[in-house]
């Protein structure tokens, strides 16, 4: 149910696809290696592309942040939501179409750079695209839904229900995009991930032929790359952990599994099942009765794969997800 890979992943796959919170940086701080580990990556011929479902930043602010970081990037490295919701709508109405922006600046730069003239909330328009706007006016809102609900075609950068802030997790558009819909009882397109569009987009604006999709969350990241059939690696340096992991459905079970992004510089080896047991490496995992049992030693990443393995094949045989109430993960999980 994992893949096994004899071959570094940056060897097989030769454009990244990075989502950035969680994966790149967590808050206002580099993923512990990061940085290094997308410098070896991209020294091995791999392009990387970070990809963000928020539409409220430039790809010059993204790039601007990562460079901060002592990550290098190009604003051509970076693809946004809102530039996906901005080629969505090119693509389908006639250039120099007039299109409300609700959102911000962002969002509004992306559709302008695809020819189409962005007017105000009161304006006569053949669209509205919204997105992430942290300082949108509730009188604009009100509009907005009362346009959609006539029938103006609207577009959604994404709906990702948080957002993470530097005071915690805070709403994010799709709680925008919720209320939209409810009044309006209409169902918006969607650009971001788990959409295809920002995936579509990136590969086109960065170019490459075997994309792999590395996230931290199963439903946006990793859903999103199945939908686009895209490999998938899941990094365990965001919002997933082990609950979230042995309860993953089917649709939200990535390709490959590492600590860090150091998995995109290693090869991946096999999961093994024989004899009620699933192994990786030094790992041996059962899961009788229920519960989820380790035995072993060895390699971190081993042991989530080999734990994901197990439980994955207990949810899909008993429909049940197995207990791991007081299993000790690996504690340096990133480092070894
Ligand atoms: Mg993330």
């Amino acid at each position: 149910m994992l893949r096994a890979s004899p071959d570094r992943l940056c060897e097989i796959y030769d454009l990244a696809m990075l989502d950035l919170d969680g994966v790149v940086y967590v808050g206002g701080r580099a993923v512990p290696g990061a940085p290094d580990h997308l410098e070896s990556a991209r020294k091995l011929g791999m392009r990387l592309a970070f990809v963000t479902n928020n539409a409220s930043r430039t790809p010059e602010t993204v790039a601007a942040h990562l460079v901060d970081l002592g990550i290098a990037a190009e604003p051509g490295d970076v693809v946004t939501s809102a530039q996906a919701a901005a080629r969505l709508v090119a693509r389908r109405i006639p250039a120099r179409s007039r299109v409300v922006a609700l959102g911000a600046e962002g969002l509004v730069a992306a559709l302008q750079s695809e020819g189409l003239v962005v007017v105000g909330v009161e304006d006569e328009a053949q669209a509205l695209v919204s997105g992430y706007g942290p300082d949108l006016r509730w009188s604009d809102l009100m509009r907005a839904a009362v346009r959609v609900r006539d029938g103006l075609w609207w577009v959604a950068s994404n709906t990702d229900l948080s957002i993470p802030t530097a005071y915690g997790t805070a709403p994010g558009h799709g709680v925008l995009v919720d209320m939209l819909a409810r009044f309006s009882g209409v169902t918006p397109e969607v650009a971001g991930k788990p959409a295809r569009p920002l995936l579509d987009e990136t590969v086109r604006r960065v170019g490459g032929t075997r994309p792999l999709m590395i996230g931290d969350r199963l439903d946006t990241d990793i859903e999103g790359a199945r939908i686009a059939e895209v490999d998938s690696l899941l990094v365990l340096t965001g919002v997933t952990g082990l609950t979230e992991l042995v309860a993953a459905r089917v649709a939200e079970r990535p390709t490959f599994i590492a600590c860090d992004l150091r998995g995109l510089l290693e090869p991946h080896p096999s999961v093994t099942e024989s004899g009620g047991a699933t192994r990786c490496g030094g790992w041996s995992v059962s899961t009788s009765g229920g519960t989820l049992e380790v035995e072993g030693y060895g390699d971190a990443g081993d042991w989530w794969r080999a734990v994901a393995v197990a439980s994955w094949r207990h949810l899909d045989e008993h429909g049940d997800v197995v207990d791991v109430t007081g299993l000790e993960t690996p504690a340096d999980a990133p480092a070894r």
